[in-house]
């Protein structure tokens, strides 16, 4: 065996020395989580982080496909990279372009690398492999390829084992942890191109998750953990298991102060579920149930499912069971051939349905999916239109519900402190996930990944200010 420097890592035949690593995450919770998957199998080969492209001997995009404008971002922030390999943007006959100091690794992951991997590695000389959604534990065979001489290649094959088992990654240091519990979507909404990129559903098992729960808690100081996926509330099917039950046995974790979940589908919301949310006793006052429209014939041509009334039932069963819980949603202006009044029911849902906040998007077309090969008459212009339609009705609601805020304390896990025109505040969030920003009772008081209790003094639609009441300390127990 051939010897190491302390320095250097050795990785089958290659040498590792220390080198860094920069990347880019677009999208969704369940992307940054696969991030810090990424890193931490990088770490066991000498990889640290940086945050200066140009420092960096290897570049990862983690890329999202959902909305058009991540792919854009991407393709561009890509495009930029061609200067880091010494590629001029043109070729000039005669003139030469200095090599590069250094050998860089471009690589690029995720959702648009899982449909369009090959294409990439054609388009972009700079590009050195591409690998799909399904195979990030295996990042570092990749590398290791690169760095042995390998070009060029695409890793976008599916994980076909019938077992999902994972052990979850953390690298950040912090109380919070995502916990992955379902892959996949197996609904073929018209308009996502999810179950394209991200493939079929698959569970982890129910005593593996709490396990792997338990041990975050244990040893690694977790204390608040989202569980993620695609679609949640279809976790454990296969497995006669269910996200309820998952619940139920995770609020008995000592030591674990907050569960929060996400996404999830309003037509797999089982009594089971809103029974969850009366009972645990550490799940958040949180709910993100996307409805994505309030009119029966759009949400019918999205194939979502279910209808208006089924939805408001599921909103008026969870604020039965806990009436703490603070409800968030996401909607599509605009899907195709939405007439006015469709688009005014959606305006009529925000009413009925009171959401603390919403992620509202313009429908843009996702190449592959059913809608996309909708013939359309709406133009952009009426797609902005109406979603700003939906905002400004959404944030007179919301600055009216963050009104009613004001007086009450709030417990609050403290994230970071920043300046605010020129003053320290703290900022965290509340178990409804609500942002929530205070001043500190000294310069010098630091607050990071404190419990603290918080009485709201003002409120506006986006962010509430309070007064610090109580600290709690680093651990509620
Ligand atoms: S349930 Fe969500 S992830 Fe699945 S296809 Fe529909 S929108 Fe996409």
């Amino acid at each position: 065996m051939q010897e190491t420097t302390p320095a250097t890592v050795k990785v089958g035949e290659l040498e590792f020395p220390p080198r860094k690593v920069w990347m880019k995450t677009y999208g969704c919770q369940m992307n940054y989580h696969d991030s810090e998957r990424i890193m931490s199998h990088l770490s066991g080969m000498n990889f640290t982080k940086t945050e200066e492209q140009n420092d960096a001997d290897l570049v990862i995009f983690n890329t999202c496909a959902v909305r058009d404008l991540a792919n854009q971002k991407f393709y561009s922030h890509l495009g930029e990279t061609q200067k880091l390999k010494g590629i001029p943007k043109r070729h000039v006959p005669g003139v030469v372009v200095p090599a590069p100091a250094k050998k860089v690794i471009v690589a690029a992951g995720g959702c648009i690398a899982q449909t369009e991997g090959k294409e990439l590695l054609s388009k972009y000389k700079q590009l050195d492999f591409a690998f799909g959604t399904d195979v990030i534990d295996n990042i570092g065979e990749m590398v290791y390829r690169a760095y042995a001489g390998e070009t060029k290649f695409a890793v976008t094959s599916w994980d076909r084992s019938e077992n999902y088992s994972i052990e979850t990654k953390i690298t950040q240091g912090t109380p919070q942890a995502f916990v992955n519990i379902i892959k996949g979507c197996d609904k073929f909404c018209s308009y996502c191109i999810v179950p394209f990129t991200r493939g079929r559903e698959k569970s982890r098992r129910l005593a593996e998750v709490v396990k792997d729960v338990r041990r975050l808690v244990e040893y690694s100081g977790i204390q608040e953990v989202m569980l993620l996926g695609q679609n949640v509330n279809s976790f454990g099917k296969d497995n006669s298991e269910s996200l309820g039950q998952l619940i139920m046995e995770l609020d008995q974790i000592n030591g674990l102060n907050l569960l929060r979940y996400t996404t999830s589908h309003p037509y797999d919301v089982t009594d089971e579920l809103v029974e969850a949310h009366r009972v645990a006793k550490k799940l958040a006052n949180n709910l993100h149930l996307p409805v994505q429209s309030g009119s029966n014939t759009v949400l019918q041509r999205m194939l979502r499912e279910y209808t208006v009334d089924h939805y408001l039932s599921l909103l008026e069963k969870m604020r039965k069971a806990n009436p703490n819980i603070v409800i968030t949603s996401d909607i599509i202006a605009g899907f195709p051939n939405e007439t006015e009044e469709e688009h005014k029911d959606t305006l009529k849902l925000l009413d009925l349905a009171q959401f603390d906040n919403i992620y509202a998007y313009a429908y843009s077309s996702r190449k592959g999916t059913k809608s996309a090969r909708m013939s359309d008459v709406l133009t952009d212009d009426i797609r902005g239109r109406r979603l700003r339609e939906v905002m400004d009705k959404q944030l007179t609601i919301q600055a009216a519900i963050r009104n009613g805020m004001i007086g009450k304390t709030y417990r609050v896990l403290v994230e970071e402190k920043g300046l605010s025109k020129g003053v320290t505040k703290w900022t965290g969030r509340t178990s409804c996930m609500r942002l929530v920003h205070f001043e500190p009772q000294t310069p010098e008081s630091d607050y990071q990944w404190h419990w603290v209790d918080v009485e709201i003094t003002s409120a506006t639609a986006l962010s509430t200010q309070g007064k610090l009441i109580r600290d709690l300390g680093k651990n509620l127990q």
